[in-house]
């Protein structure tokens, strides 16, 4: 049994928690370990140790600050492995998704270290006689992060390299289904060189996020998790006067105009819609086949779920378990409500056979689903890709553009000029055109629209750094040194 506990001020925290919660492995059922919950006094420690460590850091060079995010980089991709094998027996995810997820943090890392670079400033020199202006930008204090238990590792990682390289500290609080792995980036950031105190994780639920929503040293939240409490979190954070974004769940649509090559739409709605059990934001959830190809669409994705593989993660499946058992039998309803309201179950995940006592549920696919029926409306978060048949582009936009949900997108087209009007109509943060998964590269920004974000800030890229710093704009006049004052031996002005 793991037991595991806060990181701060760069140690693992001796203070006694009184409440806890179990560490399960999904796919065997069993409890692993246990994660301490942070109380007030806990986070209130942290932010006294993070404050303290942010008045030192934001004084290191930009020299300093890129050694030590390359040193982190090195230590990460060193232990990729190690941080796959602590997602995967947390999570459930297979342990090449587990990598992947790795990788895509990784990326962000490398990215921050070109903060020399980022966070140059402006200058006009001369804006009037004498009178130069420049523009700096300075780091806020200590930050939260906030993170959900689908991505452990990259979630967190999506921001901690930038707040960090900005010359902010940082208390994370991790899902606490999953908790290893932020825990572990603790010491590798240790490792790495960062001082004590300027990377903390407190472990918990909602009395510590409570805590650091509302604490006075904490200058800005970074929150991801479902949308009901990325709301929350959004107005809590900003009464009392943070910075806040908070991206929350998704719902997000394919579309499969009828001169997509099927084959390749085929493969995307099985990555998209199965990989990593549809625990993904970015996953595709409703599928909107433009007639007349759905009958030959559903037909291949179909011969290709049969070929899907569920089961541990560690063994070389295809598609592991759901988080939680409470997790797997809240999917499992939305299955059976499905059916309830009259939608065509064409494959039931349900009947899955794996070995041991995890918390299984198969790759599931509904035909003739409906705006009306809740399997359409809600977020999943599960491996049910619904199909949802309509007569042309202009319905199936319609259909995009009026879901309450706002993250990702994709359409399926070998037709340049519809993409490139679906980019443009389409009201959904990140869009897909032949790609299913249309995660921004590092140097773009991550996030949603409309439900699916909270907040006018998305993550990393350059948005990262402007969230992460705040500008100061500085008007200077320096008089000519011919102009009295001390003689520098420069002939005087009269
Ligand atoms: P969640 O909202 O249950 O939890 C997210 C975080 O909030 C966790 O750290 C949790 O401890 C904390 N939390 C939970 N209940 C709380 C409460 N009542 N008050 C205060 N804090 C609370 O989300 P989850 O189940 O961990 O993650 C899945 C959700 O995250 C899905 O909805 C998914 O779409 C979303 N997600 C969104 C993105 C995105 O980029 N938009 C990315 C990943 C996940």
């Amino acid at each position: 049994m793991t037991q595991v506990t806060h990181w701060i001020d760069g140690a693992f925290s001796k203070e006694k928690s009184e409440r806890s919660g179990d560490i399960y492995n999904p796919a065997t059922g069993q409890i692993t370990g246990n994660v301490d919950f942070a109380d007030i006094s806990t986070v209130d420690h942290a932010v006294q140790v993070a404050t303290r460590a942010f008045n030192e850091w934001r004084h290191s060079s930009l020299t300093k600050r890129v050694q030590v995010l390359f040193a982190f980089r090195e230590l990460v991709n060193n232990n990729k492995e190690k941080i796959a094998a602590l997602i995967t027996a947390e999570h459930g995810k297979v342990l090449s998704d587990a990598a992947g997820e790795v990788t895509r943090g990784l990326e962000v890392v490398e990215f921050a270290c070109g903060i020399p670079h980022l966070l140059k400033g402006g200058f006009s020199e001369e804006v009037s006689t004498g009178v130069d202006v420049y523009s700096i930008r300075q780091p806020l204090g200590p930050v939260a992060i906030i993170s959900p238990f689908n991505f452990p590792a990259m979630v967190p990682m999506w921001f901690f390299p930038i707040a960090i390289a900005c010359g902010n500290s940082v208390i994370v609080k991790p899902s606490e289904k999953d908790p290893s792995a932020a825990t572990f980036m603790a010491e590798l950031w240790k490792e790495a060189g960062l001082p004590d105190g300027v990377f903390n994780v407190v472990h918990g639920d909602k009395v510590a996020v409570d805590a650091l929503l509302t604490h006075p040293g904490i200058k800005s939240i970074s929150f991801v998790g479902s949308t009901p409490i990325a709301r929350y979190v959004y107005e809590t954070g900003t009464k009392s006067g943070k910075r806040v974004q908070a991206l929350g769940g998704a719902k997000n649509h394919m579309v499969v105009l009828p001169d997509a090559d099927l084959n390749l739409a085929a493969d995307a709605a099985i990555n998209a819609g199965f990989g990593s059990a549809g625990e993904r934001c970015m996953a595709i959830s409703a599928l909107v086949a433009v007639e007349p190809i759905a009958d030959e669409l559903i037909s291949k994705i179909t011969e290709r779920m049969a070929k899907i593989k569920t089961g541990d993660g560690t063994q070389g499946a295809d598609m592991g378990p759901l988080v939680t058992l409470v997790h797997r039998d809240k999917v499992a309803s939305h299955v059976a409500a499905g059916e309830k309201e009259g939608a065509t179950l064409v494959v039931d995940g349900r009947n899955v056979k794996v070995d041991g006592g995890g918390f299984w549920l198969g790759p599931t696919l509904f035909d003739n689903v409906t705006s009306k029926m809740s399997i359409y409306k809600e977020e999943i978060f599960g491996p049910v890709l619904s199909v949802i048949r309509v007569k042309s582009y202009d319905e199936a936009l319609q259909l995009v553009n009026s879901h309450p949900y706002g993250n990702g997108t994709a359409i399926f087209t070998n037709d340049g000029g519809a993409g490139r009007r679906f980019q443009n109509e389409v009201e959904v943060g990140m869009v897909g055109i032949n790609v299913a998964i249309p995660v921004p590269m590092s140097y773009y920004s991550f996030g949603g629209w409309k439900n699916s974000l909270f907040g006018d800030s998305h993550a990393h890229g350059t948005e990262g750094v402007q969230f992460f710093t705040r500008g100061k704009v500085i008007t200077s006049r320096w008089l000519d040194p011919s102009h009295g004052g001390i003689n520098l031996g420069f002939p005087q002005n009269t």
